[in-house]
């Protein structure tokens, strides 16, 4: 077995919140970050540097990181592969360390939207440029994004990504930003780039066709093999632009579970599956979009067994109609549902309520100036989220209320 690994770059903070008509309050994304943190996941694409409402937010979790509040998934921004977009982002976000900087390599895409005003060698050229700045202003991990990877000249792609490398990048994201690849081109190519480049693999792939975590597996295979480690990107619910990207229990239970995978390829041993529940029921509560019943691992239906022969057989040994155990997910706890009198707390509660519900956390607070502070924290917070807030927030919102505040400040600005 290599002793290359399989790493996640869970997006849903970038490629998630990108998608049309959904999205994440600054709030629920950084409670997105500290699940994922919970779960071992290697990284996490947080935000977008250059956007103005977005910088509260990310100084405030890479400060979280610093004060123990994400311990291992390290915090990257995404951004243009554009100098002035690199200088921007360290001067909204000066702590960021990890960037990816992004640039469309396919010809239909430097036609397409550059309507003949960029060749292939202004491409890299501006890539290049953008590498050495963010090496400048302070990055410790650049990775290089081709955008449309999937439709870019493979010759070129090869060129591309030697000409990162020398500039200093760590990791090329391989995007198939249309979902048009099949899994079989996806292992051709990222194992043709490793052995070519020797240079770490993003696996980014869209499921247009149905086949981002196919894809993302089939395509690590390739960069393992190929000798080089492989990150595949993934949202969690399998959120992101239109169809939205690679899942991220599938891709993870794939490389656990499955017969071409399973004690062949390694995974992050640092991942918890059983932090996969939780996560994928607060990112789905939070965008309002339910999992689907036949939903793989986290679906109602992932364990359920009604028809004689498969209940018979899931119950004499569940092996006979499971491939792999509903606690290694964080499940089988029954969730309990208030049916009597309910107490909440939010944008118009007083202090009663709220001391009522904090209560029931078990958290105490030292006098009543600080509940004071953390109730009018809490109205902010639902005003912020405009649901009924979580205890998870709730308690986010008592450890950390500086940073509270800090996400959930965001400052419009209008010039005339
Ligand atoms: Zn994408």
């Amino acid at each position: 077995m290599s002793d290359k690994l399989i790493y996640i770059v869970d997006v849903t903070n970038r490629d998630g919140v990108q998608t049309s008509r959904l999205g994440l309050a600054k709030l629920q994304k950084t409670l997105v970050n500290i699940y994922l943190d919970e779960m071992g996941i290697t990284q996490s694409e947080f935000g977008f540097p250059t956007t103005q409402h977005e910088i509260n937010y990310l100084n405030a979790n890479l400060d979280l990181a610093e004060r123990g509040g994400i311990k291992k998934t390290v915090l990257s921004g995404w951004m243009r592969a554009l100098e002035s977009d690199v200088v921007l982002a360290f001067k909204n976000v000066p702590k960021l360390k990890t960037v990816n900087l992004s640039i469309s390599t396919s010809d239909q895409m430097i036609q397409g939207k550059f309507g003949g005003r960029k060749t292939r060698k202004d491409i890299i050229n501006q890539m290049t440029a953008a590498v050495k700045k963010a090496y400048e202003c302070g990055a410790e991990l650049v990775g290089v994004n081709s955008e449309d990877a999937s439709r870019t000249d493979q010759e070129y792609l090869v060129e591309f990504a030697l000409a990162a490398k020398a500039a200093g990048a760590k990791r090329l994201r391989y995007c198939d930003t249309l979902g048009y690849d099949s899994p079989d081109v996806a292992y051709s190519r990222l194992n043709d780039l490793a052995k070519r480049t020797c240079l770490d693999l993003e696996m980014h792939f869209h499921n247009d066709l149905g086949m981002a975590v196919a894809n993302s597996v089939r395509g690590a295979q390739g960069a393992i093999d190929g000798g080089v480690n492989a990150y595949i990107n993934t949202a969690v619910n399998g959120m992101g632009e239109r169809s939205g990207n690679a899942d991220l229990a599938c891709c993870v239970l794939a490389v656990l579970k499955s017969s071409g995978f399973s004690g062949k390829y390694k995974i992050d041993p640092d991942i918890d599956m059983s932090k996969i529940w939780p996560l994928a029921k607060y990112t789905s509560y939070s965008f309002g979009v339910p999992i689907p019943i036949n939903y793989p691992a986290v679906g109602g239906n992932a364990f359920a067994h009604e028809s004689g022969i498969h209940a018979d057989g899931a119950l004499k040994d569940r092996r006979n109609y499971e491939l792999y155990d509903y606690e290694e997910l964080g499940r089988g706890e029954p969730e309990v549902i208030e049916t009597g009198r309910m107490i909440t707390t939010g944008e118009y509660g007083g202090i009663k309520g709220f001391r009522d519900v904090y209560e029931k956390l078990s958290i105490e607070f030292k006098d009543e100036k600080e509940a004071r502070n953390i109730l009018e924290l809490v109205r902010y917070a639902n005003v912020h989220t405009q649901l009924p807030l979580m205890d998870s927030e709730l308690r986010f919102i008592y450890n950390y209320p500086d940073l509270a505040a800090l996400i959930m400040t965001t400052t419009p600005q209008y010039e005339k």
